[in-house]
């Protein structure tokens, strides 16, 4: 079971290094096959530089041959898309056994998702915008989940649910206070997590936003005295936040606003 995790772990390691490349290669026009090279000296980078991130710790996060500073996005994303594989196989073992291949299917489907997830958070955070055709495609797959995940007729109406409250507050500030992206982003959270979670995926979101904003606020307070304020909008992609809130009640079920709690309590 060890050797399994590890296992899982490290192709999670492996297709994050292709989630990078995929997010940062999005509408540049360059192809995601071909050799990865260095973005500063542009030199093609040998096999000991493709391992995920035990290169970055090698190499001690520079280019071998420039010197030039390899962004701390590389290993984070690689660790990060290992971790949820290993979790994936974690949370899936206690209901399935590895050796049925519905297994691997329903493996295959979560990996599926968290990945697009990846992606869009990588491409959020360094745009600040989400990707029409990848929120769509977590929507479309994320609707599949209704068909056989623990769900109530409620959980089908999650998606428009969540999706409303996103729409207004963009038409109402004209897209100044939050994108439609995440408009988007929350339709496929509600049909993957259902009404109550997703709802609390949402809640968590905000909370570890509002969060880091403070965090960042008071850091820039601190260091620079400056009185530029912090701009939300220009400067911090909701997209990640709400991710994140996804990804960790996926595999924790936090109950954040005590609402199963309450429900058990009225039937
Ligand atoms: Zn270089």
């Amino acid at each position: 079971m060890i050797l399994f995790g590890i296992l899982f772990f490290v192709l999670g390691t492996i297709i994050g290094s292709f989630l990078n490349v995929v997010a940062i290669r999005y509408n540049t026009g360059r192809s995601n096959g071909g050799r990865s090279s260095c973005y500063s000296c542009n030199k093609a980078l040998s096999w000991y530089e493709l391992f995920p991130v035990f290169s970055f710790i090698f190499l001690r996060g520079r280019c071998h041959h420039c010197k030039s500073k390899i962004s701390w996005q590389y290993p984070l994303v690689e660790l990060a898309t290992g971790i949820i594989f290993l979790a994936l196989f974690v949370f899936l073992n206690t209901s399935y056994s590895v050796l049925f291949s519905s297994y691997y299917i329903l493996y295959t489907y979560y990996a599926v998702i968290f990945c697009l997830l990846i992606i869009i958070s990588i491409y959020d955070f360094r745009h600040k915008i989400i990707p029409d055709s990848f929120s769509y495609a977590f929507s479309l797959i994320s609707t599949i989940h209704l068909f056989f995940g623990n769900t109530s007729g409620w959980d089908f109406l999650a998606g428009p649910i969540f999706f409303l409250p996103f729409y207004l507050i963009w038409r109402v500030s004209d897209g100044k206070w939050m994108g439609l992206g995440d408009g988007k982003l929350v339709l496929g959270i509600g049909w993957l997590l259902g009404l109550i979670d997703g709802l609390s995926a949402i809640v968590l979101a905000f909370l570890i936003g509002a969060t880091v904003a403070l965090g960042i606020m008071v850091y820039q307070k601190i260091v620079s005295h400056s009185r530029r304020g912090l701009h939300f909008k220009s400067e911090i992609p909701f997209g990640p936040f709400l991710i994140l809130g996804t990804v960790l009640i996926f595999f924790f079920r936090w109950d954040i606003m005590s609402l199963h709690a309450l429900l058990s309590m009225i039937q």
